[in-house]
């Protein structure tokens, strides 16, 4: 199967899992998850209608801007982002996706006053709490959320997420439940209902995800093939 007719059967997956859960598929936007593929399959994703490409690893998204290969879609980061590489990222995303720390978000604040612009992102919680995996706590999301709002060059735009893998079907139903209690408590509480985005779910389990109450999916392998880590 070519990436256009993967990104075809995601989109009818996607659709019917929106109408389960009383949505359109113009709800939902599909953000492929394009690490370790090159700027050609980029492209041919772009051509292909995928709403945005998201990008892991600071050095390998560089080359890809470098060799055009985003032109036509938004450029989102979703990887683990270092603040020594928040330079090269602030401005050149137009959303980061995964930010987990107060200290990020200083980082991000500081670069993005410094070329003034405001820095849309989103707050990646570590709902599986999972020791090894970065993200805000539950518990300290609230505050986290609180004081990015004090800062006037980040926006927060939503919620993004990546649960424990888990090896039974529906495993993940749990916490992606919690994550839209979170969402929906954190949108009301401290943002006016102004949030837009509930990023979860990826190639696995992209339609429990919309269902539990994601639009935003971040799919790799499904649209892209699998990765091949030996290059
Ligand atoms: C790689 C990646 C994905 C996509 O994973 P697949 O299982 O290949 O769909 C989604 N989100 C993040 C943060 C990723 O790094």
């Amino acid at each position: 199967m070519s990436i256009s007719e993967n990104i075809a059967a995601i989109r009818q997956q996607i659709a019917l899992a929106a109408e389960r859960s009383g949505r359109t598929a113009a709800d939902i936007t599909l953000v492929g998850a394009s690490k370790m593929n090159d700027a050609a399959a980029c492209r041919e994703a772009i051509a292909a209608g995928i709403d945005a490409l998201g990008e892991n690893r600071v050095q390998e998204m560089t080359q890809k801007l470098a060799e055009d290969a985003y032109a036509g879609a938004p450029l989102h980061f979703i990887g683990h982002l270092q603040r020594n590489k928040v330079k090269q990222v602030v401005g050149k995303a137009a959303l980061i996706q995964s930010v987990g720390s107060v200290a990020l978000l200083d980082e991000i604040e500081k670069t993005a006053e410094k070329l003034s612009l405001v820095q849309d992102i989103l707050l990646e919680v570590n709902i599986g709490g999972e020791e090894a995996k970065s993200g805000f706590a539950p518990e300290e999301l609230e505050a986290a959320a609180r004081y990015a709002k004090t800062l006037s060059h980040v926006q927060v735009l939503g919620l993004m997420t990546i649960p424990p893998v888990e090896n039974e079907p529906q495993g993940n139903l749990p916490f992606f439940a919690k994550m839209k209690a979170l969402y929906v408590d954190i949108n009301q509480n401290i943002y006016d209902n102004k949030l837009k985005y509930l990023s979860m779910g990826m190639s696995g389990d992209y339609a429990e995800a919309i269902e539990a109450g994601s639009n935003m999916v971040r799919v790799g392998t499904a649209i892209f093939g699998a990765r091949n880590y030996s290059k």
